[in-house]
Formats: structure tokens, sequence, C-alpha cells
């Protein structure tokens, strides 16, 4: 028996069959729009393709300008017909795969004056308003989708998916909540599907039978006046008559305000929302969202909660995902953490997008790790981020690389990270890590901390210093009271904290902290308990009826302790946070009654508990602990007597600069120090 014969099952569409389960799902890289984009896109599609994965699907291309996701975003159509398209199919079709090439029409999400959407109701995160589509431009709309398509098929795209969720302008039509018309493309359901059943019809039409048209469908829309579950079925069914091969889930519109992909959504959290429509159609059916490792997607597919699964993330974080579960070694895939650093934030920056724990995504033309021309001796001082990845990356090049971590495990701030609600999969990064240094043959010297003497005349051609942070003790009087714990002994529960707790400090690290000791219950990571925790607390409804998945009544978070989140700056707390998860982590901690102030001045800490002052007035918090997150120094002893030693020193990470430490620019720095070296 295979150990995963459901995900690796190959699945007859008829006229094509696909290899196994599992689809590389839709993400902008931010290449598309990129002079040498498409021969970079070309590089990294094809390493996904060699990957194994079955299908993979593109970044959203616009049926037209006025579709785009942001000015200058890309278009195809036949006033832009863009024939470098081919230099993707071409590569991915040599490397054995099949690629889809995503239609996406963002409607009142298009960041820019053309945008248009059934009706001008602006869309709450966009700045413009849009211009109500007239009947004709509807048809014009319509037509440009099949066109897209049809150039796809021009330029070996296997099929299209084309985007019906999310909130761009398909959902916007179907939905009573964007679309006011009284003309046939408004009003009754019937008439407000029409717009999406017209994109997969003439599609059809127009490419014909042996080209695979998947439609990603809302299948939970959470936001209010959202779709009904009985709304959702009809779509469906509606969809497989006109055409369409597959039906992809998609999860909560942009402007939702419960996270769907964040780090705080279980894995596998939205499944049962494929699983309640399995019933209802025929085609094959692909689940999404928080699917990261095999062993859990095939559960899903066991379960019978889907035909298929989408991952786009974890294929950057490896794109080697599907070859290694074919091989049986799960344990060697770089799980992706949802993090969003690496990809999502970075293309809400107008950045390329790449992933944390590899930061060769979306760079392989740039990143090469051929091995080293001169093999070398390198001892890497930390075994945090920095120091794994350097490691990995030099030991991969050829070098003999040994590593030096004082602590009794590997990992660094991650068994840090590991800890905090929501985030146990950044202990994936570290068994990654284990196991990817153990079989490149890094001499690991672990719970040994390296002094001077270790290093200086043994025989390295170079010290890499990744020896990371201390964290900052203020100067406050009384910071040596025995109420004051260091977020290290709370996260690593070396101290328990008591019921009144302040945070002094709300950067990244305080806001872990604030949400470690404000969480509520037990349920162990990837548990259905988890899941359904997290349902509950957002306020999502599984049950038919209700609009959009919303409950009634909204979110409901209770914080186990009384917490103050506090910083001596006057901007917001937690302005400084990731772009796109920082706002999921800020309102949580708001609903469970977190108190985060700014412009406080720190007095002192005593039996009583901390004195502040806030604006000009004094005020006592009577908490049973303070909780120091006030920022790090870099940790770099050893650099002074390497130096003058003469050695070849390289600092990474958080011993380099510790103001702005962040586990993307660790690993980037390692990398790109491994790949020099
Ligand atoms: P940080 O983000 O720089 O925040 C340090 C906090 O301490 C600030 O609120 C700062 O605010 C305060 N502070 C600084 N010096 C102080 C002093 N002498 N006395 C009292 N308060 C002081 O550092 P961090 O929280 O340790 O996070 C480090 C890095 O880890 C961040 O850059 C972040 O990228 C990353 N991280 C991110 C996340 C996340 O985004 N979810 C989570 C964990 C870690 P005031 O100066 O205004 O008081
Ligand atoms: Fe996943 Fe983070 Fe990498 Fe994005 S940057 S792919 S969320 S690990």
């Amino acid at each position: 028996m295979p150990a995963y014969p459901h995900l690796l099952a190959p699945r007859d569409l008829g006229f094509t069959t696909l290899p196994n389960r599992i689809i590389m799902g839709s993400m902008h890289t931010g290449l598309e729009e990129r002079p040498d984009g498409f021969e970079r896109m070309a590089t990294f599609y094809a390493e996904r393709a060699r990957g194994a994965v079955g299908l993979i699907v593109t970044g959203g291309i616009a049926p037209n300008p006025e579709g785009r996701i942001a000015p200058g975003a890309a278009v195809l159509s036949r006033a832009q017909p863009e024939p470098r398209h081919g230099l993707i199919t071409r590569a991915v079709r040599d490397a054995g795969g099949r690629i889809l090439m995503q239609v996406l029409h963002a409607g009142r999400y298009a960041p820019h004056a053309a945008a248009v959407a059934p009706s001008a109701l602006k869309a709450p995160i966009n700045a413009f308003t849009p211009r109500a589509l007239s009947a004709a431009q509807v048809e014009r709309t319509l037509d440009e989708y099949a066109e897209c398509a049809v150039l796809a098929r021009e330029h070996g795209y296997d099929g299209v998916e084309i985007m019906g969720s999310e909130g761009y302008l398909i959902t916007q039509f179907l939905s009573r909540r964007t679309n006011h018309r009284d003309d046939c493309w408004g009003g009754s359901f019937e008439n407000r599907m029409r717009f999406a059943l017209e994109t997969v019809r003439r599609t059809r039409a127009a490419c014909g039978r042996d080209f695979i048209i998947m439609f990603r469908a809302s299948l939970l829309d959470l936001v209010e006046d959202g779709s009904t579950f009985a709304e959702i079925v009809a779509l469906a069914q509606a969809l497989e008559d006109a055409g369409a091969n597959i039906i992809n889930s998609g999860i909560g519109w942009h402007e939702a305000r419960i996270p769907t992909i964040a780090h705080m959504v279980p894995r596998g959290a939205f499944t049962w929302a494929t699983q309640r429509l399995k019933a209802h159609v025929r085609v094959p059916l692909v689940a999404s969202n928080r699917i990261n490792m095999p062993a859990q997607a095939e559960a899903v597919l066991a379960a019978g909660a889907a035909d298929l699964v989408s991952m786009a993330r974890p294929f950057l974080a490896d794109a080697g995902f599907v070859a290694k579960t074919m091989a049986g070694r799960p344990q060697d895939i770089n799980t992706c953490i949802a993090c969003n650093q690496g990809c999502l934030d970075r293309i809400f920056n107008g950045e390329v997008a790449t992933c944390l724990v590899n930061p060769r995504a979306c760079r392989e033309t740039e990143l090469d790790y051929r091995a080293a021309a001169r093999p070398r001796r390198i001892a890497i001082v930390g075994g945090g981020p920095a120091g794994l990845a350097c490691a990995e990356i030099a030991a991969l090049r050829g070098h003999a690389v040994t590593l030096f971590e004082a602590g009794e495990r590997l990992g660094g701030q991650f068994l840090l990270a590991q800890a905090v609600p929501g985030k146990a999969d950044y202990g994936e990064t570290v068994r990654y890590f284990e196991q990817r240094l153990a079989g490149l043959g890094v001499d690991l010297r672990v719970g040994r901390r390296a002094i001077a003497d270790d290093l200086i005349g043994v025989g390295y051609d170079a010290v890499v210093l990744a020896s990371g942070v201390n964290p900052r003790l203020p100067e406050l009087p009384g910071i040596d009271h025995p109420k004051v714990l260091s977020y290290a002994d709370v996260l690593l529960a070396r101290r328990t904290a008591g019921a009144r707790v302040a945070i002094i400090g709300a950067g990244g690290v305080g806001f872990d902290v604030a949400e470690y000791l404000s969480h509520a219950g037990d349920a162990a990571a990837g548990s259905a308990a988890e899941r359904e925790a997290f349902l509950s607390a957002w306020g999502i409804d599984r049950s038919a009826d209700s609009p959009g998945g919303l409950a009634g009544a909204g979110p409901r978070m209770r914080a186990t302790r009384e917490l103050w989140l506090l910083q001596r700056s006057a901007g917001r707390p937690g302005a400084g946070l990731n772009r796109t998860t920082g706002w999921a982590v800020r309102l949580a901690l708001q609903l469970k009654g977190v108190q985060m102030w700014n412009g406080v001045r720190y007095e002192r800490i005593d039996d009583d508990g901390l004195h502040v002052q806030v604006a000009g007035e004094p005020r006592l918090l009577a908490v049973d602990n303070v909780v120091v997150c006030a920022g790090q120094e870099p940790a770099r002893d050893l650099h002074p007597a390497l130096a003058a030693a003469g050695m070849t020193v390289h600092l990474i990470g958080g011993a380099r600069d510790a103001a702005r430490l962040d586990a993307e620019r660790a690993i980037r720095e390692a990398v790109l120090l491994a790949v020099s070296l």
C-alpha cells in the first residue's frame, strides 16, 4: 500500500489525466510585470513541474486593462497579446508538467481609475470607486474573458482557471452585496449568476472540449450579504452544466475581516466548506487554504472532503513537495509556515514574491546553489534560522561545515515562535533543517557554546557569526524584581505568569507574548478541536443558511488574563507588524480586551506592580508580572577576538543587526552569504 494512496492517485478528466491530486494554486509572484519576468517565471514553474506537481496555475492575468489587479499589471488580450507566455508553457511541458493560466478581473478591487463593477459601489479596501458596467460593456467583458482563454490556449496552456472568488468581479456579480442592478445581470440569483456562467460557456465554446476549465468558486464569502449555501450549490451545479471541468474552493473575500490563510488559521480549517458541496456536484472539487503537508492533504481526500487539494504557498517553500511525497520522505519537505512575510507582504509592497524559508523562490535564475569552485572549511556559530540556512546552502555547495549551537536544540528564535498559538508550524522549519543538515553531513556541535579557541588556529577558512541576539533589558528601577519575566521565560514555559500582566514593548515579540498569554483553550495544533475553536472565535457559521457564513453574534473571543501591551512611542501599537497578518493579530487582541497603550513612560516596578506615566498622569498597573519584550541587542561577543586573530568573519542575522531582526532577512542574508563562499 503506497503511503498516500488518495493523494498520489491519477485523476482522469475525460480528455486528459492528471498524474496526482495535487494542484499548485494560483499566486501572483510580481514577476508577471517585470521586464525579465517571463524568463524567470518559466524557470520558476518548470522547477515545480519537475517536482511532479499534478497541475500548476499561474498568477492572475486580466482579460482587459480595466480588470488589472494593479496599475500596469499583466493583461492578455488581442490588443496586448504578450507572446512570452510561450516561454512558460514550453518550459513546463518540457519538464513534464501541465499548467493553467488564471483569468482574473479585479472589478471593484482594481486600485485604479479604470475600475469597473456591476454597480458603482466602492470596496472598503480600495480608494477608487468603480464605474458601473453598461449592458453592452458586460457583453464585451464576457467576450474578453473568452478571448483571453483562446489566447492562453494558443500560447500552449492546458486550460484556464476562471477566478470567481475572493470578492473579484465575478463574485461582485454573484452577490447582492455588490450587485444592485435591475437588468438581466442583477436582481434574482438566476440573474446574478448569469455572468459567472457566461464566462464558462463562452470559454468552453471558444476553446473546445479538450481544454481544462477550472472555476474558482467562493464557497464561503465571510462578508455580510454573502452567498447562502443554497446559492453556492445552485452555482456549482450550473457551472458543471456550463462546462467547467473542476471547481476550486475560494474562501473569504479580500474585504472580509476574518483571516483565511494567515498563521492563526488552523491547518485545514475550511475543508468542511468543500466537503458540504461534495454531495451536490459531479465534477472534481478542490480543497484549499492552509493545507501544507502530505499527510494532512491525504486525510482530506480520504475523508471524501474533496477530489484534489490546492496548495500555493507550500510550492514557494519547496518546489519538490510532490517528489518528496512520492519518495515517502515528507520529513524532507520545507514546510510553508503561513507567515506571509516573504510572499504576500512583498506583493502588497509592490515587490517580487519570495519565501521566508526558501529565499530562492522566484529568484531561481539568480540564486544558483552550484558546487563551490574551492571547497572550504566553514565554522558557523549559532543554530537559529540564519545559522541553519547558511549551513544548509554552504554544505550543499560542498563546503565542510561545522555548526556550534549553545542551546540544547537547534532552532533559535523559532523554538520560541513555535510556542505562540497559531505558530506551531515554525517547528516544522526546525525539523526541516535538522533533517537537512544531518543529510548533508554538517558537523553539529549542539549544546556547546563556541569559544575563541574552538575557532582560531584550527583550520577554518571562515567563521560565520550567526549568534543571534540578547533581549534588551530596559534601565528601570525594579527591573530585577521577581515579578519581571523575560519573553523566553514565558514562551518556553519556564515561568508561569499571573492573572494580570503588563508587557513592556509592543513589537512583534510583545504581540506574540500577548497572544500566548491571552489564548483560551488548549486544543492541540492540527486537531479538530482547534479548527472548531477558530471558527467559533471568528464568528464563522457552518449552518447552511447563513449568508456569507457569518454567525449573527459575530466573533466571540475572551482572554484568559488581563493584559496591558505598552510602548513609549506615540504611534499605533502593532503598526510595524507584518502587512497581511498584522491586522488580524491586532484585531484578535482587541476583541479579547487586551489594553494597548502608547506614549507610556515607565517609572518603576515594585511589589505593587508597574508604575507608569501616561499623558503626564501617574498610573499604577497592579499586575502580577511584567514581561519584558523591549527589543534586542546583537550577540557577537566572539567578534573582536576573531577579528584580532585575522580570521575571515561574516556577521549575519541578529548578530549583524538586531534592530531590524526578522527571520526573513536573517535567512536571506544567510543564503546570500552561503552562495558567495
Ligand atoms: P521590536 O519590534 O523592535 O519591538 C521592540 C519594542 O520594545 C517596541 O515596542 C519598543 O517600543 C520597545 N522598546 C525598545 N527599547 C526599549 C527600552 N529601552 N525600554 C522599553 N521599551 C523599549 O522588537 P521585537 O518585538 O523584539 O521583535 C523583533 C523582530 O522580530 C521584529 O523586527 C519583527 O520583525 C520580528 N517579529 C515579528 C513578529 C510578527 O510580526 N508577528 C513576531 C515576532 C517577531 P518603544 O520604543 O516605543 O517603547
Ligand atoms: Fe509560506 Fe511564509 Fe514562505 Fe509565504 S513566505 S510561502 S507564507 S513560508
